[in-house]
């Protein structure tokens, strides 16, 4: 997040400056882990047959016997496909995580999960932009056992829609830019997906087919009030971050995320002088989290943990966005 003052007879652009707040991202990177222990995704082809379906007597015994056989073997199969590790695709997600269904072999409606594999494509949608320079002053937020950190896949793009009830009216270019300039700086392909009603919360379900269809949750960006989000009391103007799904393959990845603003702080900035390019600079902080950067005891990033002049992405938050971008992809999820 970042901190602004709510200090009236500061110059503007020092209003985001001079704060003492202190900046966190939003909420723990981790969202509940879906399930360690669970083999790859099974197919939808291999699912055990139908139940036998009760038919009509049929005059010819040997064509009941057969229908018969057949009706015990779909049994047999049925039950050594519930009974068996398999068992483990149906009710997924771990122990902690109760009885989750496995997507694929749930209908809709009855699932916790989407159907994997979503717009994965086979290549990363895009390429980092190129570094001017490198440097080091850069912090992930998770970093997986293999020592890459925790990000997005960046085989299929990233969704997302914004809250605007309590935005200021020039929301939009602002989030458009904040928006492109993190999908440069990553390679990652953002798509807009429109207007949203829904109000962050902490315990945000990363899936909501009622709301979003049968997908992960898109990344939601919304200016809220302290009251619907508690942790942007105080000075605190934004939070960010995503949560993540982690496969028994060892797969880990983000699948969405939110980025909240406080309404009325972000108005004060952005009618400031120079305030939409403060507003701007916010957003972006605030994607930085979203796509896995940590704060930076630097006051030259924009990762910074105070706000600061930095009106974009410095070279430690390049480098850094650009190892988010080359993450892992994986169908499975
Ligand atoms: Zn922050």
């Amino acid at each position: 997040m970042l901190a602004n003052t709510a200090d009236g007879g500061a110059p503007p652009s020092v209003a985001a400056i001079t704060s003492g707040g202190s900046m966190e991202p939003y909420g723990s990177p981790k969202w509940p882990d879906p399930d360690p222990p669970r083999p790859k995704y099974l197919p939808y082809s291999t699912r055990p047959p139908d139940p036998p379906q009760v038919r009509p007597p049929i005059k010819h015994s040997s064509v009941v016997a057969i229908f018969f056989l057949f009706g015990v073997l779909a049994l047999v199969c049925a039950g050594a496909y519930f009974s068996g590790e398999l068992r483990q695709l149906i009710y997924g997600p771990s122990a902690a995580q109760s009885q989750a269904p496995r997507p694929g072999l749930v209908p809709f409606g009855q699932r916790q999960e989407p159907l994997p594999g979503l717009e994965e494509a086979d290549a990363p949608l895009g390429t980092p932009a190129p570094l001017n320079r490198t440097s080091s002053s850069y912090k992930f937020l998770a970093v997986k056992e293999d020592g890459t950190p925790l990000a997005y896949s960046p085989c299929r793009p990233i969704h997302y829609v914004v809250n605007p009830d309590l935005a200021p009216a020039s929301w939009q270019p602002l989030v458009e830019e904040a928006v492109e300039k993190a999908g440069a700086a990553t390679g990652l392909r953002f798509i807009y997906d429109g207007p949203s009603s829904e109000v962050p919360s902490p315990n945000r379900s990363g899936y909501q087919p009622e709301r979003y269809g049968d997908r992960w949750a898109p990344v939601l960006i919304a200016w809220s009030t302290p009251e619907q989000v508690p942790r942007l009391t105080g000075q605190t103007v934004g939070l960010g971050g995503s949560s993540s799904i982690g496969l028994s393959n060892g797969y880990k990845a983000y699948v969405t995320g939110t980025v909240s603003l406080d309404a009325p702080q972000f108005a004060e900035i952005v009618n400031a002088p120079n305030g939409e390019e403060i507003g701007t600079a916010v957003i972006m902080h605030e994607l930085g989290h979203l796509l896995g950067l940590d704060h930076v005891d630097d006051p030259r990033q924009l990762m910074f943990d105070q706000a600061s002049w930095v009106r974009g992405y410095a070279a430690g938050d390049l480098t850094g966005l650009a190892q988010l971008g080359r993450g892992p992809c994986s169908k499975d999820f």
